[in-house]
């Protein structure tokens, strides 16, 4: 029978193994930080594919570039093998600058800020002219019904909900009105779509994204136009006013593309066939220099990849892969999973960056209860690195596929309150992006590989 004295002891043996480790954890990922505070490379590889590369959309001259550019990047940063993955993409393309105007009771006409939605069919050279129909719910397009809807313009005016403390939740939740709306607009016989820019913020620009058309019914084109606009038109059609839009885009889907991931690798030394992957989504939209989304995550995960080589070996083999095609697609994501597959990969562990370069508050956790309870051990040493939660989430589009093969999945969660006022918009440019706080998001992403490839998952 064993003594209280010696059960204490164990533990207490235990303790301070387990507080000599921590200890241990906490002096190498101080090293990790620092490295990135003052050598980190995020910053400048970030201003580069904003600057010299620019815009980015899958089947584009510039996604090529990218191609180019992160594969001398990884070189530099220490991968031990770069290499491509080919995948075919869809190559829409956005055509010749939109125009748009509303006209009310058949007065002047009011310019609008709008764009095409991505992977939108265009109007035609002539454009398009229609009553317009407000409406602020699916619900609502269901009441009114063909009957009203036929040959009219859906004016989506799904405002992203203010009272969300978490914006991806609202954008999730107004979203809809981009993803799908055009699509059930069409099914009640609508001729076209404006939806309201999915912004938290009231401005001038229009943000694109992608929408989603159903094969069952007729692809009308869709448009987005700026917050301003949306709330300006809202309180013409307030009036009960004849209000007519028209506008015209003359956007097309190509064939579709040669694109490519681009992974850099560093070798396990103990567990090579057990394999980490970090990462971010290569392309862009095709308005702005896509700076926070996703260039941020991009240079993000080739920083891990360097710091992790400078501070020695990692047991485990430790990816990191930009993404094509995540914006109107998600044909990278599926290339990688097929591949992983197909090579009968081990893939314990997949971290994404997609969330915006900002300051980086915690990680979401796609994972097993165990796994969860096992990160969450590891609070103590994120802390002091501003990371201040470790809770059960989504992870990302591009490493989610690989949910699965079984592979425990999480998200870098930054501060999320200025993501949505450049999302998707000509403005997020990397003067937006701020070298701390991406670096700080980097080095989070780096201790957190580094303790998963220490102790497993
Ligand atoms: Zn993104």
């Amino acid at each position: 029978m064993m003594n209280k004295k010696f059960v204490s002891t164990v533990l207490g043996v235990l303790c301070a193994v387990v507080s000599m480790a921590q200890r241990e954890d906490s002096i190498a990922i101080r090293k990790i930080a620092n490295d990135v505070l003052i050598n980190g490379q995020a910053y400048e590889n970030l201003r580069y594919l904003c600057k010299k590369v620019g815009p980015r959309l899958s089947g584009s001259a510039g996604a090529q570039k990218a191609v180019d550019a992160t594969a001398r990047m990884l070189k530099e940063a220490g991968a031990d093998t770069v290499y491509l993955q080919p995948c075919m993409v869809p190559h829409w393309v956005r055509g010749e600058k939109e125009i748009g105007y509303i006209q009310v009771a058949g007065g002047a006409k009011y310019t609008l800020n709008l764009c095409a939605l991505g992977n939108s069919e265009g109007t035609g050279k002539k454009g398009i002219s229609a009553s317009v129909i407000e409406v602020t719910s699916f619900a609502e397009l269901e009441q009114l019904g063909k009957a009203v809807i036929k040959g009219k313009i859906v004016f989506f005016n799904f405002e992203m909900n203010p009272t969300y403390i978490t914006t991806f939740s609202a954008y999730g939740e107004s979203g809809r009105s981009r993803t799908t709306g055009p699509t059930i607009a069409a099914s009640y016989g609508a001729i076209g779509v404006m939806v309201r820019s999915l912004a938290s913020n009231p401005d001038d620009f229009p943000h694109t994204g992608v929408t989603i058309y159903n094969d069952s019914f007729p692809k009308i084109p869709a448009v987005a136009i700026s917050t301003n606009n949306a709330i300006w038109l809202s309180k013409q059609l307030m009036k009960k006013m004849q209000v007519t839009a028209y506008f015209r885009n003359t956007s097309t889907m190509l064939p579709d593309a040669p694109s490519f991931n681009v992974v850099g690798e560093i070798r396990g030394s103990e567990l090579p066939g057990e394999i980490i992957t970090v990462g971010g989504h290569l392309d862009s939209w095709d308005l702005a220099e896509g700076a926070q989304d996703d260039g941020a995550g991009c240079v993000q995960s080739i920083e891990v990849l360097r710091v992790l080589k400078a501070n020695g070996a990692t047991k485990r083999t430790i990816r990191a892969v930009m993404f094509m095609n995540e914006e109107n697609g998600g044909r990278g994501a599926a290339k990688y999973l097929g591949l992983a597959k197909l090579n009968n990969e081990k893939h314990v562990f997949g971290l994404e960056s997609d969330a915006g370069g900002f300051t980086p508050r915690g990680f979401s956790l796609e994972m097993r209860a165990d796994q969860i309870e096992k990160v969450q051990q590891w609070q103590d040493l994120f802390y002091p690195y501003g990371v201040y939660f470790l809770k059960a989430g989504g992870s990302g589009a591009d490493v989610g596929p690989l949910r699965a093969i079984g592979a425990a999945l999480s998200g870098l969660s930054p501060d999320g309150q200025r993501y949505f006022d450049i999302h998707h918009a000509a403005t997020d440019v990397f003067e937006n992006v701020s070298r701390r706080e991406l670096h700080l998001g980097a080095l989070n992403m780096a201790a957190f590989i580094y303790l998963v490839d220490k102790y497993g998952l």
